[in-house]
């Protein structure tokens, strides 16, 4: 039998089911894989000996009608979980141990999975690359030169690395679809408000949205089908009909009419992320869609709309990190002496940014000109995007500009990080699902993704859109195991 590491979720699964193998194998399994690969810095915090005792109780009394029964499955360390150590890849919360769950993990838990670990990302989300980690970088398993991407880097190295078959991100400006595209694996941004924020440490309210990561698009609808819910503990959480999406995956999308930005075609983007894009655009005429020219004239602001909005929403969200609560403290003089210390240490260098431009711009004589200028772009942006779905069902662009690149080649230069965001982040503005599928390679045999972009609780028809033309693609990650000791 092949490596039972290299099964995906539902080859899993239905081995579970067939009793083909117990939940102890698999989890042992992926626990003695991610022992052997810690060069890749993957995990914050390890929760493998837990593992296999639960493992071993669901081999006791298994549950075959659960959606996950007794699968392992490793989560992005932003998410809170219940007497295991959540950092958000910070020192500030180095010690912080939650008393609660995040509704989307228990939504996991629920149908039978079990928790392996913890997963590094960038220091409360803010990163595209992984290297803001008060933990260290990532190494992609692609190549060890390259980052994973980010924010949800630990969680794209670890599955195409095959230490978890599927994992969950957090995605508020791309952070499910860079990595996703870096690694080539899938990861879906679901519409805003489709899965509960309840528990997830906050970047920017109301943007962060959680998702499904995963080796292919059928693992990805059903992890989607478990972790969106309507949850009452989240105000913004909206109650609509969710599909049985992975029992209404379907690869016949004819008739389904796809439209392409022309405003996606920026300066600087290279040849070869053109070349992909036109041959997804063939890929996706050959399975019967029609392609539709169109135009979302203000992606251009999307960028700065958002590096205005997220910090803004950041400074605010991080005021609680005080040295009061959470654990962390650096004494002071008086109670502003601590203050100043604590977060002075706590916070790394992309944070501390974040908050100053956040504060800036939140501050009375700048408010209107930038964050309020702000959200009448997003409100344009959004409004684009009504426009052009009067025509179309979904939309095509590349998820990135460029693939991944080397670690610490962008570090200091925050603004061409911030480029990288630029196909994802309009997404987020506007609150839409977007999806990230493999769709080829560059010169240099490193993945690329296509990005499929959905109406608002249309998370079907992008899966099944990216479906199909996975078939198509046929694409086949090249991994060598490098780095196994
Ligand atoms: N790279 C973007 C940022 O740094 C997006 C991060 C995210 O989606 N969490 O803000």
């Amino acid at each position: 039998m092949t490596d039972i590491t290299s099964l995906t979720l539902t080859e899993l699964v239905k081995n579970i089911k067939d009793k083909n193998l117990s939940s102890t194998e698999i989890t042992k399994a992926f626990v003695e894989r991610s022992e052997k690969s810690k060069e890749l810095n993957t995990y914050i915090t390890e929760d493998f000996t837990s593992a296999i005792n639960k493992a071993k109780k669901f081999d006791e009394k298994p549950n075959f009608d659960l959606k996950l029964p007794g699968i392992p499955i490793a989560v992005k360390d932003l998410f809170c979980t219940i007497g295991v150590k959540t950092t958000a890849g910070s020192k500030i919360l180095n010690n912080f141990i939650p008393t609660y769950e995040s509704t989307v993990t228990q939504n996991i838990w629920n149908q039978g999975a079990i928790l392996l670990g913890k997963l590094n990302c960038d220091e409360f989300a803010m990163g595209s690359s992984n290297e803001t980690s008060f933990f260290g970088n990532v190494q992609n398993p692609i190549d060890k030169n390259l980052v994973p991407g980010g924010s949800s880097g630990g969680s794209s190295s670890s599955l195409t690395a095959n230490l978890t078959p599927v994992t969950i991100g957090t995605d508020t400006g791309g952070s499910i679809r860079q990595p996703a595209s870096f690694t080539g694996t899938v990861g879906l941004k679901p519409t805003y408000g489709s899965c509960s924020r309840y528990g997830i440490v906050a970047f920017a309210s109301s943007l962060d949205q959680a998702g499904p990561m995963s080796k292919n698009v059928k693992d990805c609808s059903l992890l989607l089908e478990v972790i969106s819910s309507y949850d009452p503990k989240d105000s913004t959480s909206i109650e609509f009909k969710r599909n049985k999406y992975s029992e209404e995956l379907t690869n016949n999308i004819k008739g389904k009419k796809i439209g392409i930005p022309k405003e996606y075609r920026v300066e600087g983007m290279s040849n070869e992320i053109e070349e992909l894009w036109k041959k997804g655009i063939e890929y996706i005429k050959e399975c019967g869609a029609e392609v539709i020219d169109i135009s979302l004239p203000h992606t251009n602001y999307a960028l700065p709309a958002y590096y205005i909005v997220a910090p803004a929403e950041a400074s605010s969200n991080l005021a609680r990190y005080d040295g009061v609560k959470y654990g962390f403290r650096t004494k002071g003089e008086n109670l502003i002496d601590m203050y100043e210390k604590t977060r002075s240490d706590g916070f790394g260098n992309e944070v501390k940014r974040r908050i100053m431009i956040g504060t800036y711009v939140l501050s009375s004589g700048y408010y209107d000109a930038y964050y309020l200028k702000a959200q009448k772009v997003r409100r344009l942006i959004k409004k684009d995007f009504d426009q052009a779905y009067s025509k179309v069902d979904a939309i095509l662009t590349p998820s990135t500009p460029s693939s991944a690149f080397k670690i610490g080649e962008k570090t200091n230069d925050p603004i061409s990080m911030y480029l990288n965001d630029i196909f994802t982040v309009p997404v987020n503005l506007a609150g839409l699902p977007g999806i990230s599928i493999p769709a080829g390679v560059d010169k240099k045999g490193y993945p690329l993704g296509l990005q499929i972009i959905g109406k608002a609780f249309d998370e079907q028809t992008i899966l099944n859109i990216a479906y199909s033309m996975e078939e198509k693609i046929n694409f086949k990650n090249k991994i060598t195991d490098w780095w196994i000791k």
